[in-house]
């Protein structure tokens, strides 16, 4: 079978030299060399500061949000964030998890990010932030977004699980907002089998957060607020640094994929609309069909065919019962029911995406 995407596997050599270290040093986790040394090459690689690594990349929204008081000890305060119908659910549910309610707005139908028209349609008093995404790594109207959050005094935390890399105007991407977060899950492009980082605009928003992510232990003896375990650990951290050294070569053949699928398909299915000021990392590569019924027979075909392409972001998030969403939001749920993500991951083999782009041309 042909997957939608495998895990990133680095030299093992290279793997081993990092976990002799971790025995010579008997240190797994809790702030550990290995951790310092992926904080500092991260910030450099991203060309960002104040970079603070986590467990995972949903912590790290929820780390985002307290750090920043979106959520807090006061859930009779009824705080809401504006959100992505299209998008991962752990963007909307580590809201909800934390006392907040997912508010969402519709997408653009080009960009499939947040429209910020339809953000200023439904914030209210108790609006206390925007959590938009960078869907497949495509930059939203960060501009825009950020003009509206101003002038409500909202906070805005960008979803950027996707953005691994993306520069926008020739800087990194996750400079925008008072927030941005990262996923380092295994199928991400950049990982650490599990993992997430934060970057923040504030350095006393990261120093806060630095407490957070650690019990609000401060010393011996002193706990000087809340706190949680979101620590990431050494051997994630050698995984990461792993990955890391071998950056070049996993985008270049990403790239390679992807600009095949562009070339074959981009006359006749619907691409996802780039922000003309991105430079792109190549990590997904989704097509719109004209309809939801052919989507669904592309999908078996391909499967029939042993290739597993997969329907996401399906279903759009308005309709998950868990997250209490009384609104419509006919865009979104009209991109999701005919959307499908085809394989993309490096030593995906020319013969077989031969193989997918003749049954996505075949079935015209
Ligand atoms: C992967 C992902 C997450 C969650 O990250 P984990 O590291 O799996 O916890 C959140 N949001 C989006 C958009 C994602 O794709």
């Amino acid at each position: 079978m042909i997957p939608v995407t495998k895990p990133y596997l680095p030299s093992r050599e290279n793997l081993d030299k990092y976990i002799d270290g971790i025995y010579e040093r008997q240190w797994l986790t809790n702030n550990g060399q290995l951790v310092q040394e992926l904080t500092r090459r991260l910030e450099r690689y991203l060309g960002v500061e104040n970079l603070l690594l986590v467990a995972n990349g949903t912590l790290a929204l929820q780390i985002a949000y307290r750090a920043l008081g979106v959520s807090d000890a006061r859930p009779e305060q009824d705080p809401e964030a504006i959100t992505s119908p299209f998008t991962f659910i752990a963007t909307a549910s580590s809201l909800k998890w934390d006392g907040v309610e997912p508010v969402f707005a519709d997408i653009d139908p080009g960009t499939w990010c947040l429209d910020p028209i339809n953000i200023e349609k439904v914030i209210t008093p108790n609006t206390r932030a925007i959590v938009p995404v960078h869907v497949f790594g495509n930059a939203c109207d960060v501009e825009a977004i950020d003009a509206i959050a101003q002038q409500h005094s909202l906070r805005v935390i960008y979803d950027a699980s996707h953005a691994f890399g993306v520069k926008y105007k020739g800087e990194s991407l996750l400079k925008y907002g008072d927030a941005a977060t990262l996923s380092f899950h295994a199928t991400k492009l950049f990982h650490t089998g599990e993992g997430g980082a934060i970057i923040f605009k504030r350095k006393e928003d990261l120093e806060r957060a630095k407490k957070m992510i650690n019990f609000g232990i401060t010393g011996p003896e002193t706990i000087e607020e809340l706190g949680i375990n979101a620590k990431m650990n050494e051997l994630q951290a050698a995984m990461g640094l792993c990955v890391l050294d071998e950056m070049e070569e996993n985008l270049k053949a990403r790239a390679d994929v992807w600009h095949r699928y562009e070339k074959e398909l981009s006359k006749t299915l619907q691409l996802q609309a780039k922000h003309g000021a991105l430079g792109y990392n190549y990590a997904y590569f989704p097509v719109v069909f004209e309809s939801e019924e052919r989507t669904i027979r592309v999908t078996a075909t391909l499967k029939q065919n042993g290739v597993l392409a997969r329907r996401y972001f399906y279903p759009s998030l308005e309709s998950v019962d868990c997250l209490d969403a009384k609104i419509d939001q006919p865009i979104s749920k009209d991109i999701a029911s005919r959307i499908l993500c085809l394989p993309i991951y490096s030593g995906l083999e020319e013969v077989d995406q031969r193989v997918i782009l003749s049954v996505l041309t075949e079935n015209d």
